[in-house]
């Protein structure tokens, strides 16, 4: 365990204006729920409090930390084979009932330890690691801490990767996005019904994260099939069409449920995973399966059909990709020469 640093500055706070009833009451503007805190009431995440005019009591409590293949997040076009430094927290400022990661994501009392931004880069590059992911449970309610190692880590050139619901207000969107090199955001349904009842969240927010995201850096969408939630057709046809209207160059983890948390319903099929996969083909460029066996998921080149990426679960073969200039960041087929959407 690590002392508590004098340097941590609480952000996204701001004094409630009114009467001496509200004398001494914050709101957090980090997330849609703007939640009114007063002493040492938590918000709906469970990690950002009232007291002293907003506090972090879960400044860099780590959960989980591990090394994975970069597939896993799942980037499939971002520095593809590579393996990731990834990191986890506690809590959420949703509660979808399926949470894989609910016992880190529902509470706070997980075990933790706790590392400042510096330590934590320091580990990422004493483990050989080039890139580092803010993953497992909701990053962003952790903005404070993950702006800090995101700046730290741009300064020691680790690529910062963010895997999030994306359900948070845009002035934190726009302190953030600018950091991240590489995103995989949830679109986990697209009623903005579903979002508030079932999980707590904002489909608008999410929306508005995705579109920025994209405009700004390497963007990577997943969503996580549920029967009876998000499997009809008005659904998946919101989602592709809305991913469409942003880039049809957007890759789509069409990825499979399986019953978790509070969610008893049998596992979404394989059938019903491809089917949907082959209905977003019809609009989108890159859309790949999760969770299920299919053999689906190789990366072709758009132009001649060639295999650039031959992917066997995590296994990542790199069979036909070439870089013809030193300057950029720009990887071409190595059978017809096309431009691909793949980055390192
Ligand atoms: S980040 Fe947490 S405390 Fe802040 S508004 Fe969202 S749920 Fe509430
Ligand atoms: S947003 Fe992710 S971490 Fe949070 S409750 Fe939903 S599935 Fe779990």
């Amino acid at each position: 365990m690590f002392a508590f640093s004098e340097t941590v500055t609480p952000r996204f706070f701001e004094p409630v204006s009114g009467g001496e009833s509200t004398r001494g009451s914050v709101i957090c503007d980090l997330c849609p729920h703007r939640c009114k805190l007063s002493g040492n009431m938590t918000g709906i995440c469970k990690t950002r409090s009232g007291a002293d005019g907003g506090s972090l009591p879960f400044y860099g409590h780590i959960s989980s930390a591990a090394i994975d293949p970069i597939e896993k997040k799942p980037l499939f076009h971002y520095r593809p084979g590579e393996s990731i430094f990834s990191i986890g927290f506690v809590g959420c400022n949703l509660r979808c009932p399926f949470c894989q990661n609910w016992r880190i994501s529902q509470s706070t009392d997980a075990e933790t330890q706790t590392f400042m931004p510096e330590e934590i880069i320091d580990k990422t590059i004493a483990l050989g690691m080039k890139q580092i992911a803010y993953t497992y449970s909701e990053p962003l309610i952790h903005a404070e801490y993950i702006i800090n190692c995101m700046t730290l880590a741009r300064s020691r050139k680790i690529a910062n990767v963010l895997v999030t619901n994306g359900c948070v207000n845009e002035r934190a969107a726009g302190e953030i996005i600018p950091l991240v090199d590489a995103v995989n955001i949830d679109l986990k349904c697209f009623s903005d019904a579903n979002y508030k009842k079932v999980l707590g969240g904002s489909l608008p927010a999410v929306k508005y994260f995705i579109k920025t995201a994209s405009e700004n850096t390497h963007t990577e969408l997943t969503t996580l099939i549920i029967p009876d939630f998000n499997d009809n057709i008005q659904e998946i046809d919101g989602c592709i069409d809305f991913i469409a209207s942003i880039s049809v160059n957007i890759p789509w983890h069409i990825s499979a449920y399986y019953p978790a948390y509070k969610w008893n319903f049998p596992p979404a099929s394989p059938e019903a995973i491809i089917s949907i996969k082959e209905r977003a083909a019809q609009k989108l460029l890159y859309c790949y399966t999760g969770n299920i066996n299919d053999n689906g998921n190789n990366t072709f080149c758009l132009n001649c059909g060639a295999v650039l990426i031959e992917r066997n679960g995590y296994k990542v073969k790199i069979l036909g990709l070439i870089k013809k200039h030193t300057d950029n960041n720009t990887y071409y087929c190595g059978k017809c020469g096309a431009k691909t959407h793949i980055r390192y």
